[in-house]
């Protein structure tokens, strides 16, 4: 997305997909490309975690994922990497981030967060998780061996704070996109994707016991791993999210 571009469709809905990718793999590009035609998006920014609350010490570091996020984008015009949260020294929280990006974009350009279903499910242990929907729209995905799609919800959640969170989520659902466009923040849409069993923890571990990963990453960040010698030691070193 170039400087120019981005000013000529200053009014398009922006896509934005954070997460520890550690390292960051198919799924997660499938996501990005199929929320951006499925939604209308002008693009998607990624947005790497730089220390992920909620979750142990990732498996590389917050530069070398950095890294692999560039390299896995890199020829794709419609995906783009944001290093804010890399950067900065606090721990990095959804909502200041989107409150910098509102700040960076403007008050009306809409802001589409784009979330798998498990991370959607998260959502009400999140820092400061009332504020998201004065910020964003969310836009959440299947994802498979999780609850179908936030339409299914609020029956599957486990969270205690669901009242709350069901509440705050009270008529926010639409499922035409052209509501994105309608306003700048405060939707919720599902959609599908194709479905894609890949995680990164699942890939940590066959690095790990010396086993194939290829074809569930681009090769570019395959060669990275291997070249840095990443993802070859402590195995258990967090759970999944
Ligand atoms: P880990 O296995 O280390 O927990 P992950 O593969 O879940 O990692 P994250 O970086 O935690 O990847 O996820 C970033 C975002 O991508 C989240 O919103 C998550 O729901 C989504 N995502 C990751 N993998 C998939 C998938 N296979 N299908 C749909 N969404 C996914």
């Amino acid at each position: 997305m170039s400087a120019a571009t981005d000013t000529a469709r200053a009014d398009a809905p922006l896509g934005l997909l954070g997460g520890t990718f550690d390292p960051i793999h198919f799924a997660h590009l499938r996501l990005a490309e199929e929320a951006r035609e499925a939604l209308g998006l002008h693009g998607v920014r990624l947005i790497p975690a730089g220390q992920p609350p909620h979750r142990g010490e990732p498996g590389s570091t917050a530069q070398d994922r950095l890294a692999m996020a560039r390299l896995a984008t890199a020829g794709n015009d419609g995906l783009e990497v944001d290093d804010g949260e890399v950067l900065a020294p606090q721990k990095s929280y959804t909502v200041p981030t989107l409150e910098r990006l509102r700040a960076e974009l403007g008050p009306q350009r809409p802001l589409v967060l784009i979330l798998g279903a498990d991370a959607f499910e998260g959502l009400p242990q999140w820092h400061r998780w009332q504020e998201l929907f004065s910020l964003a729209h969310v836009a959440v995905a299947n994802r498979p061996g999780h609850a179908p799609h936030a339409r299914r919800w609020p029956g599957t959640l486990p969270s205690a704070r669901l009242p709350a969170f069901a509440a705050l989520c009270e008529g926010r659902h639409v499922s035409d996109p052209a509501e994105l466009r309608a306003a700048p923040a405060g939707r919720i849409i599902p959609f599908d994707m194709t479905p894609l069993a890949i995680s990164a923890t699942l890939i940590r571990d066959l690095i790990g016991h010396g086993h194939s990963a290829r074809y569930l990453l681009p090769d570019s960040v395959l060669d990275y791993i291997g070249a840095n010698g990443l993802y070859t030691r402590n195995l258990t070193g967090h759970a999944s999210s």
